[in-house]
């Protein structure tokens, strides 16, 4: 596992990502004209903006770099990071800063459940980093910001976007038991790239986490996604498409990678959308409820609208 200790973290010159400085600069190739998204200057995105720095929250959508932030924003769909800003992993496609992270808020999931009241939003993802430091891996803490999301506003459902609480025994269960209505563990990438890609992680581990989630709880959505553009084969990526749907998984989300900085993975091929179109085609036909798959597809992108036709798509399994 690649866990970054860093012993230096009130240094401000601190790298960001001090396990990558000298890596030599991966290049990627130009981008595609249909990798194209809106500037972030709307006055939605200024109340976003605003509701989440008064409330002291950090969000997922800065700190990865999201190239959605401006239309996400402006509809006041922001994607909450709770335990931080710095995580003890290090992949090779994430933003997110890497280092030993401090202790935990007890009050962030009050303020999050906070934010969420005064966005008014009907669906609210939260995510976190990896906090392998943690005895459980910030289990707990999800399921109390869940219970102070349910708490505050009743009507909202939640999505958790979760680590894969490596060797952490126990930890699953106590946020499932806190009953989020979208279960969604990323793999991120096929299984060939893990050890560039994911190092710290292992693929089946999120596959039996994603099928023991449906186990305890049938009723809870699970849901799971990928990038594409790392290097990986087309039948690689509908073997995932199985795997996951012998974990009985609901939803898949297929999007582009694109690179956060010349020391991140490379790009190594910009997928068109009509290759997207085709993942979307093929994954349905293997059972999934949903799909969502296009080159600025990510996994909290338009999650409320999807949650609605998850919940029609399930009903309408039931007549
Ligand atoms: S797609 Fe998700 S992470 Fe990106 S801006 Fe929208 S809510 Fe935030």
């Amino acid at each position: 596992m690649v866990t970054i200790v860093d012993t230096v973290s009130a240094t401000p010159l601190r790298p960001r990502h001090p396990e990558k400085v000298n890596r030599p600069d991966a290049l990627s190739p130009p981008k595609p004209d249909w990798i194209r998204v809106r500037a972030p200057n709307t006055r939605g995105y200024a109340d976003t903006r605003r509701i989440v720095k008064e409330n002291g929250l950090v969000t997922v959508c800065e700190e990865a770099g999201c190239p959605n932030i401006g239309e996400c924003w402006d509809k006041k769909h922001a994607t909450f990071m709770i335990m931080g800003d710095t995580c003890t992993r290090a992949c090779a496609f994430c933003n997110v800063k890497t280092g030993m992270p401090g202790a935990l808020d007890v009050l962030e999931p009050e303020h999050v459940a906070e934010a969420t009241f005064k966005l008014g939003l009907a669906h609210i993802v939260v995510t976190s980093v990896d906090r392998d430091d943690l005895a459980d891996g910030g289990a707990e803490h999800f399921a109390q910001t869940i219970r102070a999301i349910r708490a505050r506003c009743p009507n909202t459902t939640i999505e958790v976007l979760t680590p894969d609480f490596l060797r952490k025994e126990g930890a699953l269960e106590v946020v499932v038991a806190a009953k989020p209505d979208v279960f969604n563990h990323n793999l991120e990438t096929v299984p060939s790239r893990y050890l560039t890609v994911r190092p710290g992680a292992r693929y089946f581990h999120s596959i039996r986490l994603l099928q023991r989630v449906k186990e305890i709880d049938p009723t809870i959505f699970t849901k799971s996604g990928i990038m594409v553009g790392l290097g990986e084969e087309r039948h690689e990526v509908l073997q995932v498409m199985d795997d996951l749907r012998s974990a009985e998984v609901d939803f898949l989300t297929i999007g582009q990678y694109l690179q956060p900085t010349r020391k991140h993975h490379a790009v190594m091929r910009y997928v068109p959308p009509d290759e997207f179109a085709g993942y979307q085609k093929v994954a349905y036909t293997k059972g999934f409820l949903m799909v969502s798959a296009s080159p600025l597809t990510r996994s909290s992108h338009h999650a409320g609208e999807d949650f609605a036709k998850l919940q029609a798509a399930r009903a309408a399994l039931a007549r």
